[in-house]
């Protein structure tokens, strides 16, 4: 057994030890109630007895004097269950014993005494010794019955503690596994019981889901990064291979070393993009926020992209009121404009139609880009917004497949959220949604 099991060990016993503990407190406490009240019950039933008895015999005495006290007691007594002890002191000389019963402790006598008008004393006593035989049994009993407690709370709580503790127990191996293997596929087996350990279990297992998704998401992104990295390079080698491989001619070198630049440009913007979604997915994208006005935005926007838009025959138009003022990081937002809005141009064949709007509604800010583009296929929907993903309809164009990962990750840094609507064929729209100033 490890160390932490011993230690595990010796906590169960020491609760279970807690439980037990107390439970054998309490039954002590109502065991100890019951023996005292028990024994002052019978002490009290003794001095009833007797006392009614010396008031009897004092009657009787008064009556008959000693001759009927002594037939009286010596009729009663025959017949009694329990002989008593009867004496009478005339006027503190003379003492008459009328009843002895051989064999009586005086010393374990409870005696009750009535003195009468004429100084004559009546005593009569019962022995203590059947009612302390009565007790000791009863404490006998009461000692097993006390054991019997302490071992039935021990073993009870020791079971108690294992079952309470046992979600715990499949918690922390779980905890382990995951440690030892580095899998995060383990997931710990739930009860019915809907306590709050149950639901701890269930948080615990939906942060492992949650986990597993990253780690899974992160390593596809990796493999993608090394995937779409090893192109660029490539080309850069290739270039440079080439111009070395053709002996020295400085036009040739002029033209290898500018395709060098200009993968090496790709790859750094690549590197940059991943950098900056990272660094907005994780809190840690420093925002210049200002008060900005979305129609600022979409119109330097829309701008950039007016060439291309011309040269491909495609309109695009803007509507947006001055009014719609966030706060926000303005050259991160004219960044998600200028993504959507490329993104429609490049997917929209020429002839086709761009439109840029922005309202206010419900309290939000919206820029809405719809254009009558190529579509999204429904199965590509989901995945349009991972890193580096590039959809069926993109081989032709340019691109990394980091825009729209980068539109999402800025808008939600700004408390927004983007959302796509798109019937492949006839178009796509992007919905950004960001709180007003
Ligand atoms: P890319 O560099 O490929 O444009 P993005 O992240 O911007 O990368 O977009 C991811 C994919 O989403 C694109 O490859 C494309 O398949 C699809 N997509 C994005 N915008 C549109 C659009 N307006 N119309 C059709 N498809 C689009």
């Amino acid at each position: 057994m490890s160390s932490a099991n011993i230690a595990k060990g010796s906590r169960h016993l020491r609760i279970g030890l807690w439980y037990a503990t107390l439970f054998v407190l309490g039954s002590l406490a109502v065991v100890t109630l019951t023996y005292l009240l028990t024994a002052s019950s019978l002490e009290q039933r003794d001095q009833q007895i007797i006392q009614s008895k010396v008031g009897e015999y004092a009657v009787v005495y008064e009556r008959g004097g000693i001759e009927a006290l002594e037939d009286t007691v010596r009729a009663e007594q025959q017949t009694a269950p329990e002989r008593l002890f009867v004496r009478v002191v005339d006027r503190g000389t003379e003492t008459i014993v009328l009843s002895r019963p051989r064999g009586w402790d005086p010393e374990r006598l409870e005696l009750a005494s009535l003195r009468l008008s004429d100084g004559t004393l009546v005593q009569v006593g019962k022995s203590t010794e059947s009612r302390d035989d009565l007790l000791a049994r009863f404490r006998a009993v009461l000692g097993i019955v006390t054991l019997s407690i302490v071992l039935v709370a021990l073993g009870g709580g020791l079971l108690v503690t294992r079952s309470a503790t046992a979600p715990i127990r499949a918690l922390s191996d779980a905890v382990k596994r995951i440690i030892q293997t580095g899998r995060t596929d383990a997931r710990v087996p739930q009860t019915a019981s809907r306590d709050a350990l149950d639901e701890l279990t269930g948080l615990f297992n939906s942060m492992l889901d949650k986990i597993e998704g990253l780690v899974t998401g992160m390593r596809g992104a990796l493999d993608n990064v090394s995937h779409d990295l090893r192109t660029p390079l490539t080309h850069l080698r290739g270039a440079a291979e080439t111009a070395l491989a053709a002996g020295p001619d400085l036009d040739r070198y002029r033209e290898a070393l500018a395709d060098c630049v200009e993968e090496a440009d790709r790859v750094l913007v690549m590197l940059n993009t991943l950098m900056d979604i990272s660094e907005a997915e994780s809190g840690a994208m420093q925002l210049q926020r200002e008060a900005v006005k979305l129609s600022d935005v979409v119109s330097r926007a829309s701008d950039l992209y007016r060439d291309v838009a011309d040269l491909k025959n495609i309109v695009v138009h803007v509507d947006a009121p001055d009014d719609v003022v966030v706060l926000a990081d303005r050259t991160r937002l004219e960044q998600v404009a200028a993504n959507l809005i490329d993104n429609a141009i490049k997917y929209t064949p020429s002839g086709g139609r761009v439109d840029v709007d922005v309202r206010r509604d419900g309290g939000r800010a919206w820029l809405r880009v719809r254009d009558t583009g190529v579509g999204i296929p429904a199965d590509e929907r989901p995945r349009i917004w991972d890193r580096l993903f590039r959809g069926d309809v993109s081989r032709t164009e340019r691109g990394l497949g980091l825009g729209l990962s980068l539109v999402k990750a800025v808008v939600e840094a700004h408390g927004g959220s983007v959302q796509v609507k798109s019937e492949p064929g006839k178009g796509s729209m992007f919905v950004v949604s960001l709180p007003l100033e």
